[in-house]
């Protein structure tokens, strides 16, 4: 029988209000409404992440959106002449997995010179950078940049740094510069550095530094804020507003392609090119959904126009600000953290790029905007920065279920966890880090390790903690994520912070559910429930039963997003 559209704006919104009823009750309601399904998926391991009927066999799909879920007997008795089937033959079925954290740079992964694997551990010849860069150059008229992109200091082949005689061998005639993965480092060759009028005397700016060799001359690697200096020196690029948003499109069209690929259907995009990205939609090929996080022009527009976290549809939205900085990075280690890093003389604590009360007033004006603070906090005194002016803001113009968000939120202690709980803050903590990055633990030994990237104990605290990659600095991955936050051993074979595992089930969640939390859309997607967005993934095997360690290797067979497949191996 064919159901009228009252019928099915009601399912759907019992779905989306997340209103508790008996699978059984939910599976009779879909009898009725699905006899004309666009899809339905059946013979399948369905893994819901949905706490009410966390496993199922088959399910409907109806107008981009799931509209029953259950047993093959349930489900197979909807199929109807004309309608869609896939016979998933026991393969495993799970929501689409959420990135609340990701750069998203498409253009850079189609444009620039790549002097490290983005997707993959993957070691690298000091050699080959040279290389890369010196053909880069010989395109590239004097004076202007020559720029490297997701260099990783721990994946190099020749057991040593990067420095400013290696760029020197690029060449004298152009300002040369590789920029770490991990955005916050950054190494220049002596051009570079001359443009910019740096020697080994230029004292340190505050956040930032120009680090030395043990005989007090420049090594070429500058930290953090200190990199400001060479934005205002040499020649880049000139593009014509149409070239510019051509690459900004070409980059989204590309970069969407290799999110699907991996299983990614929403992703959280800092920034970017607002209308490019409504153009790639526009022409069917926006292939995730986008949670924009606006940053600059972008999110003073919001200000002031009245725009709020929320605003959009259900593939591009709104969502928190992007990443404001309070401190540095953790693969990098310049994060801010409460005791001196190993090993390094004069003692050094890492950086925090602003005062407090700056940090206070940004926070402040963004809150009382309605608008989803986030910031970019990896180690405690970061975090205890943050969280002290969401208090302040709080107190002062309080607003309920506000969700500030804390990008990384790397290096807890139970008094910051007591208050992220408090104040209903939402952590979106590196994932594939445990995997990726397991080369740079030793830096923090594993006293700092236990009570980092602690996803064990913001579970146990009630904390809804989500995934974040942070592409570039980490692999985007969720395979990748999910196979390091549940071992916690790394491509090395390293385990580091046991104590900090979670189960495949809890990985999942986090991966899924857990996200669209992070960007209050969890009425609506990350999990597989009636009402809800048909995102979804079929893997050729279930995580839950493979070994631990081929986890990342679990082919991924198919993405769909809202019932149209995206992806096919
Ligand atoms: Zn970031």
């Amino acid at each position: 029988m064919k159901y009228s559209r009252r019928q099915f704006a009601g399912l759907a919104a019992a779905g989306i209000a997340g209103i508790a009823v008996a699978p059984w009750q939910r599976i009779a309601q879909a009898a009725e409404a699905s006899a004309d399904a666009d899809l339905v998926v059946f013979n399948a391991k369905v893994y819901t992440v949905d706490s009410r009927a966390p496993k199922a066999e088959a399910f409907a799909v109806k107008s981009g959106r799931f509209i029953a879920v259950g047993t093959n007997a349930d489900i197979k008795g909807l199929i109807a002449k004309g309608n869609q089937t896939y016979d998933a033959k026991q393969m495993t079925v799970v929501p689409g997995f959420i990135d609340c954290h990701n750069h998203a740079p498409g253009e850079v992964l189609l444009y620039d010179v790549l002097v490290g694997n983005p997707y993959v551990v993957e070691f690298v010849t000091i050699a080959s950078i040279v290389e890369k860069l010196r053909a880069k150059a010989q395109q590239t008229p004097p004076g202007t940049w020559v720029e490297g992109f997701f260099f990783d200091d721990t994946k190099v082949k020749d057991n040593r740094q990067l420095n400013v005689h290696d760029l020197d061998r690029v060449s004298k005639d152009h300002p040369v510069v590789v920029h770490h993965r991990g955005g916050h480092t950054s190494f220049y060759n002596s051009k570079a550095l001359e443009m910019a009028d740096i020697n080994k005397r230029t004292p340190d700016p505050p956040g930032g530094t120009f680090d030395k060799d043990a005989n007090g001359d420049l090594n070429g690697r500058v930290t953090d804020r200190a990199r400001s200096v060479f934005d205002k020196v040499g020649q880049r690029p000139v593009f014509s507003e149409e070239q510019r948003l051509q690459r900004a499109r070409d980059g989204l069209a590309y970069i969407s392609k290799q999110f699907v690929r991996y299983g990614l259907t929403s992703v959280h995009h800092e920034g970017g090119d607002l209308f490019a990205l409504q153009q790639v939609r526009a022409r069917g090929e926006l292939r995730h959904r986008v949670s924009y996080e606006a940053m600059g022009k972008a999110l003073e527009a919001m200000i002031s126009s009245g725009l709020t976290t929320g605003f959009g549809d259900e593939w591009i939205r709104l969502g928190a600000t992007s990443e404001h900085g309070v401190d540095g990075s953790f693969s990098e280690r310049t994060m801010a953290i409460s005791r001196p890093y190993i090993g390094i003389s004069p003692p050094y604590q890492g950086n925090l790029t602003e005062s407090q009360e700056v940090l206070n007033a940004w926070v402040e004006r963004v809150h009382r905007a309605g608008i989803q603070v986030n910031c970019h906090a990896n180690g405690d005194v970061a975090i205890d920065r943050m969280l002290t002016a969401v208090e302040r803001a709080q107190k002062l113009f309080p607003r309920t279920d506000a969700r500030p968000k804390i990008t990384h939120c790397t290096l807890i202690n139970d008094d910051l966890v007591r208050r992220i709980k408090a104040l209903g803050a939402v952590p979106a903590v590196f994932t594939s880090y445990a995997y990726y990055n397991s080369d740079k633990f030793h830096f923090y030994g594993e006293d700092l390790m236990k009570r980092c990237m602690a996803f064990r104990t913001f579970l146990d605290a009630g904390v809804p903690v989500a995934a974040g990659s942070d592409f570039s600095p980490g692999p985007f991955d969720p395979r990748m994520g999910i196979q390091g936050m549940v071992t916690r051993t790394g491509w090395n074979g390293e385990t580091w912070g046991a104590n900090q595992r979670v189960s495949v089930e809890e990985a999942l969640r986090i991966n899924t559910l857990n996200g669209a939390y992070n960007s209050h859309e969890e009425a609506v997607k990350g999990s597989i429930t009636p009402g809800k967005l048909a995102d979804f993934v079929v893997l050729a095997d279930d995580l839950h039963t493979v070994a631990e360690d081929k986890i990342k290797d679990i082919e991924i067979v198919r993405t769909v997003v809202g019932g149209s497949t995206v992806y096919q191996a």
